[in-house]
Parts: C-alpha cells; sequence; structure tokens
C-alpha cells in the first residue's frame, strides 16, 4: 500500500466516515477543485488482471468509441467501466448514489464526483464527471416518471403505481418536463384525468407549482376547460 493510499484512508477514518476535503495532505487554498490533483496509487502495478468492480470483464476491455471515458478510479481506489458505474447509479438510491458500490466509502471530492478516468485513446487524467452524472439521472427522472404517468393514465393501475412512489428510489411526482416546465399534476389538469389527480395528490404533488408560462395545474385546468379538475384541485 502506497503513502497515498494511507493517507486517503487514514483521512476518512478521521472524519468518521465523511469524504476527506483533498485525496492528500498538501496546504489547501481558497481556490476551487483543482483541474488536476496528484496522481493516486495507481493499479497498474497491481499484479494480475484488474476488473470493473461491477461487472466481471476486464478493466481494458471492450472499449465504447462512442464514449470518451473508458473507466475510472475512484477516491477508496477502486475502479469501473464508466458506462457500468453509469448505469448503476440510474437505478441506485440518492443514498447510496456518492458510495462505492464495491466498500461503500465515500467517493466525492469537495461534493463532486473528481475521478482519475482513463479516455477511450489511453490517455489519463483527473476529471469532473458531475455534469455526466446529473445528466443522466435527469434521463432517468423522466423516464420513470413517463412510466408513472402511463400506469396511471392508461392502465389505471393504482397498487403499480403506488409502487413507483414508493421507496428510497421513488419517482419524484414533482418533476417537471424539461421543455414546458410541466409536472404530472399540470398534465393530468390538463387531460382532466380526476383519477390521476386525486393519486397525485395524495402522493405528494404540489398545486402551487407553476410551468414554464408561470401557470399553476389550477390555471391550467381551467384554461383546458377541465371542469372535474379543476373542482378537485380548488
Ligand atoms: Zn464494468
Ligand atoms: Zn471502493
Amino acid at each position: 500500500m502506497s503513502g497515498e493510499r494511507r493517507t486517503a484512508q487514514s483521512a476518512r477514518k478521521s472524519t468518521g466516515g465523511a469524504a476527506p476535503r483533498r485525496l492528500l495532505d498538501e496546504p489547501v487554498e481558497d481556490t476551487p477543485p483543482p483541474q488536476l490533483l496528484p496522481l493516486p496509487d495507481i493499479p497498474a502495478q497491481a499484479p494480475g488482471v484488474i476488473r470493473c468492480g461491477l461487472c466481471p470483464m476486464p478493466l481494458r476491455s471492450n472499449p465504447d468509441p462512442s464514449q470518451p471515458i473508458h473507466h475510472f478510479l475512484a477516491l477508496c481506489q477502486h475502479q469501473f467501466h464508466y458506462l457500468c458505474y453509469i448505469n448503476y447509479i440510474s437505478t441506485t438510491p440518492p443514498n447510496k448514489r456518492t458510495c462505492c458500490p464495491q466498500c461503500n466509502q465515500p467517493i466525492l471530492t469537495d461534493d463532486r464526483y473528481w475521478v482519475f478516468v482513463t479516455t477511450n485513446s489511453g490517455s489519463e487524467c483527473y476529471t469532473d464527471i458531475t455534469k455526466d452524472v446529473e445528466d443522466r439521472l435527469s434521463v432517468m427522472r423522466l423516464a420513470r416518471q413517463q412510466i408513472l404517468i402511463d400506469v396511471l393514465a392508461y392502465h389505471r393501475n393504482l397498487s403499480l403505481a403506488t409502487v413507483l412512489v414508493s421507496g428510497p428510489n421513488a419517482v419524484d411526482v414533482n418533476y417537471p418536463t424539461p421543455t414546458g416546465g410541466f409536472t404530472p399534476l399540470h398534465l393530468f389538469a390538463k387531460a382532466n384525468d380526476v383519477t390521476g389527480i386525486d393519486f397525485l395528490l395524495s402522493h405528494g404533488a404540489d398545486k402551487e407549482l407553476r410551468d414554464d408560462a408561470g401557470l399553476t395545474p389550477v390555471e391550467c385546468a381551467r384554461s383546458s376547460g377541465a371542469w372535474d379538475a379543476l373542482q378537485r384541485l380548488t
């Protein structure tokens, strides 16, 4: 074990499991997260084939040329294929997403996903992948929300809808669409769908939220002539 790795682990121990503010015990300056941190103990020195912490494939196999990043090394020194990790966080509850899937230790630096990446062209550097992670989560959130809308509006399966809005990875019933800023309640209000409205209201939907045009679900119902919905919402 290298001195660097010991430093990272002892730093974590001393903060009771919280992610250390810096990877190394270097002088801390009042600057944003560094573009390039000192290199970690790269397990290239380790014997044998290095495998991804999430799939059985060797780490350096199957590069996907459509992705700039091939794999990365987390703060805890575990390594993952980039796509394996992105898929993992898509289905993982928020309280687990910021921890290593293998050792459960926090992997954020300064609240961001600063990881040591190996690109598909073979170069290695520290990179902040937070935006990629958030973009992927946003896509997944919308996909899950669409499933909830379909289950409610077309299948009328309230038990399945209840499952979707429950648990640690529940659909956020107030998440707005990227275009228009409509929450599910806006959509069901416009469609005059009282079953959906009743379900959403009893599972935390906020009827004060406004879409991109500044309208609440009540105002949407009124402007759409959705009188049953209007009655339910007022
Ligand atoms: Zn993998
Ligand atoms: Zn780990």
